[in-house]
């Protein structure tokens, strides 16, 4: 069997547990390497060859985007992780880096349950990591953080450990510093969800030489930050790969430390969802119940050069399938499914059904846009999604 049915199948195996799956996405402010850390994810997943991450740019999907060189249109993309034996299902969402497309990057937080934010080592916390931030938490999502391009400070500005952990220190208080003041209000969470090395839920490294840190795995690999500073400066970036890779310190965080869709629909749905909590629809989106109603919400609509429309979202209720009757919010009658799918290295694989808690790629949706609410009976549709506005930067 080739590499690539075999993720597919084990994809489709995993998506009926969803307390092994992951709904995840990347934010960041431009430039701090988001799509780099994406393709090494990705490769590390064996999606895509290792030699070519950092070099293909996979999430760039968009001719545009490229010639632009920055990242405009969130796509889709799910792989597999073994983390503790168990092996996990992680579906990715990517987000515009752009403040521009504010809109997109809300809408993409509503489908995942976690946000990566990753934070430029040498720039620090920049507005849009305040931004990303900001949409994450009032989504109900959690953080945790990755400071990336710490081979800059270590070959370029030449920082002794000293210095170069106050470095990081200073980045990790700000950006607690905002999750604090944004979860002060929250009185549906629960936990502390600022981050820290202790815990485990910041990570540490170069998306572009592909070697990354985290305490666990530290303590896993019996490396520490002095060896590592010193294979950086020796030039030695391959070892560092090999013994320490990027994608499996990031995985294994996503893993151990982001909520599956059991743990944060039940949360999340008041959140994001106001419509009758004593409702039929209300409890099984609660439960993640694949055999209840469907409910989908769109956050993307895609074009397809021989499909046509592609409709992605979160699926919160329900099993989708080819041949269903679906309501969409807004619009008049119901739209038939034509085809139900799931990405895989960016590209869109049909499967015959997505069950609750997973990310899904529909044709047939014809009335459906980016917001939209896609489901079996009418029903209120999920909030709308509330922009974030902030002045326009125009990247340099
Ligand atoms: P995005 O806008 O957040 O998606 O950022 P990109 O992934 O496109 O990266 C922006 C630039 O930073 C590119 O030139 C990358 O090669 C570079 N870059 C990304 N990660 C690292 C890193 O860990 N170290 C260094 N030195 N450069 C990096």
């Amino acid at each position: 069997m080739g590499r690539r049915k075999k993720i597919v199948q084990e994809c489709e195996t995993l998506m009926d547990k969803p307390e092994n799956i992951r709904n995840i996405a990347i934010a960041a402010h431009v430039d701090h390497g988001k799509t780099t850390l994406t393709d090494n994810l990705l490769a590390g997943a064996g999606m895509i060859s290792d030699d070519t991450a950092g070099e293909q740019l996979a999430m760039d999907t968009e001719e545009d985007e490229q010639e632009r060189g920055i990242t405009i249109d969130a796509a889709n993309v799910s792989m597999t992780h073994e983390y503790e034996d168990t092996n996990h299902l992680i579906n990715l969402i990517d987000t515009p880096g752009h403040v521009d497309f504010g809109g997109d990057v809300t809408r993409a937080m509503r489908a995942v349950d976690g946000a990566l934010v990753v934070v430029d080592a040498v720039e620090g916390a920049m507005p849009q990591t305040e931004t990303v931030l900001r949409q994450a938490l009032r989504e109900g999502v959690k953080p945790t953080l990755f400071i990336n391009k710490v081979d800059r400070l270590i070959s370029e500005l030449q920082e002794g450990p000293e210095e170069m952990q106050e470095r990081l220190l200073a980045v990790i208080r700000d950006v607690n510093e905002l999750i604090r003041g944004m979860t002060e209000e929250m009185d549906d969470i629960d936990e502390d969800w600022t981050v820290g090395v202790e815990e485990g839920t910041v990570g540490f490294g170069s998306a572009l030489y592909k070697w990354g840190v985290s305490m666990p795995s530290m303590q896993r690999t019996g490396m520490d930050f002095g060896e590592i500073m010193e294979l950086e400066r020796a030039d030695k970036r391959q070892e560092l790969h090999d013994r320490t890779p990027l994608s499996d310190v990031v995985l294994d965080m996503v893993c151990e430390h982001f909520p599956n869709p059991i743990d944060a629909q039940p949360r999340r749905i008041p959140r994001i969802w106001r419509g009758d909590a004593d409702s039929d629809v209300a409890e099984t989106m609660q439960l993640v119940d694949e055999e209840g109603e469907v409910v989908l919400m769109v956050t993307d609509i895609g074009i397809d050069p021989h499909a046509g429309e592609i409709a992605a979202g979160r699926v919160f209720s329900g099993t989708l399938e080819k041949g269903q009757e679906l309501y969409v919010s807004g619009t008049a009658g119901k739209n038939r499914v034509q085809s139900v799918g799931i990405y895989m290295g960016g590209e869109r694989q049909e499967v015959d059904r997505v069950p609750a808690g997973n990310i899904a790629a529909v044709t047939g949706l014809k009335d459906a846009i980016a917001g939209s609410t896609v489901s079996s009976v009418e029903m209120t549709p999920f909030e709308s999604i509330e922009h974030i506005s902030e002045p326009v930067i125009t990247k340099s």
